[in-house]
This record gives C-alpha cells, structure tokens and sequence, in this order.
C-alpha cells in the first residue's frame, strides 16, 4: 500500500511546528510498511488532486492567509473542492482551518474567501479584544485530544452537529459555545497546534484509517508501540489542567 500526503503551503501555512504532522503521518506509515510520498503543494497551478489521499495545511497570520486566500481562489479551488467531495482526507489547522471555512474576516473587516469545504466561518472581532491563546483540551470520540492553540478570529459553526470535539479547557472555535474544530465528510479543521498529531496517537491514525478506507478499504491499522507518544499526551494534559 501507499499513500501520497500532500503538505499545502508548506512554506507559507506553518507555525508552531504544524509540519510536525506530516512528519508524524509518514511515520507511523514506514513504521507498518505502507509507502509514503510527502509532495509539497505551493502557489500555482493545481491541475489535479485525485492522487492524493491526504492533505494537511497549517496556521499562519494574517498576511500569509491572504496570500493563501487568494491562491486558493486562483489556482486550485475546482479540484481541492471535488476531491474533498470524493472523500479526501483532509486536516486543517488553524489559519488553514479558516481558509476550509466560507471565510475569515480579519480585524479590519476586510474579507478572506474560504473554500466552503467545511460549515464555518471566522470573525476577527478586532485588535482591542485578547486572542485566543493557551493549552488546549478537547473530548473527541470519547477521548481527549491535546494541543495548544493562538488565533484572534473565531470561528461560528453553521450547525453545531458539525463540531469536531468539545472544549474541555482553553476557547476552542470562539471561547463561547464550547466547540472546537469542524467536520465534514474527511475534512477536518482545527485550531489545535502544538504538534497535534505527534501528542494525539489516536486522531493521527484515525485520518490514516479514513485515508486507507478510501483508498483500500482497509478499516484495522497495526498497534505501535506508542509509549513515547503516549506519554506526551499525558503530560500535556497535566500541565493543562485536564
Ligand atoms: N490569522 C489567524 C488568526 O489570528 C490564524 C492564526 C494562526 O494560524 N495561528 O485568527
């Protein structure tokens, strides 16, 4: 088996370690014998996507998305947005998550497009208000997830079922209705840096299984030894508080 990761913006779209991800993502392929190829995907044309099987876009500020906004729109959001309606598997963080949404409006009010792939949209509420910033703890599926998270838009969802998990501690999509993240079909976006793939064992292999469902039908993953991995997350949630 293999897999083809495609990293958007790799150069543009990445703060706080977000390509940790992907470094992650291909690892925990080599470890069970599944080839990997990582392809950076930068500003330009896109003329097609249906040889991916994951896409991973990072954070960035508000110049970068910009420039990434505008891309987006250019060069590739025909075959992104059929792709992702065929099941691509996609994470979204931060930045990259508001550009997944319909779109974010920054604290000039000026408007970025998103690619309307997920429910959501994002308000910069202005300069005066605090950002989001801190440690994060999130319940999903029953578990928690760990990361940490800084973002001054908030992100509304068009329909609450569409959350991705509930805050346990930190702001999450606004700080107000207790969400985080988005989901829908195999789009997931998210403000959880941090790395959060590395720290969440589980959430990375569960966007591998999707991956390889699609792709091979293959619902069961091989365990690893994640007792490293484990250990962070543990850690994470003591200094956290959860
Ligand atoms: N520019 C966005 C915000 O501040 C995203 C920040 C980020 O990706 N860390 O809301």
């Amino acid at each position: 088996m293999k897999l083809v990761i495609g990293h958007l913006y790799p150069r543009l779209m990445n703060m706080y370690a977000d390509r940790g991800n992907v470094i992650c993502l291909e690892r925990r392929c080599r470890w069970r014998g599944i080839d990997v190829v990582v392809r950076g995907i930068h500003p330009g044309p896109l003329a097609d996507a249906g040889d991916l099987d994951l896409l991973l876009i990072g954070g960035g500020q508000d110049r970068e998305q910009l420039l990434a906004s505008q891309d987006l729109f250019e060069s590739k959001h025909a075959v992104l947005r059929s792709a992702i309606e065929d099941g691509l598997v996609v994470l979204a963080v931060c930045g990259g998550y508001q550009l997944f949404g319909e779109f974010y409006r920054d604290h000039t009010g000026a408007e970025l497009r998103g690619i309307e792939a997920l429910p959501a949209y994002t308000v910069h509420p202005g300069a005066d208000r605090p950002r989001c910033i801190g440690n994060v703890i999130t319940e999903w599926r029953g578990q928690k997830l760990v990361g940490f998270e800084n973002h001054g838009g908030r992100t509304y969802l068009r329909d609450p079922a569409s959350a991705l998990a509930r805050v346990v501690s930190g702001f999450g999509n606004n700080g107000e209705d207790g969400t985080e993240g988005a989901q829908r079909l195999n789009v997931y976006g998210t403000y959880l840096h941090g790395s959060l793939l590395p720290k969440n064992p589980a959430f990375a292999d569960h966007l591998l299984g999707r991956a390889l469902e699609r792709r091979y039908g293959v619902t069961t993953l091989p365990p690893l030894d994640d007792a490293l991995e484990n250990a962070a997350h543990q850690r994470c949630l003591e200094v956290a508080g959860g």
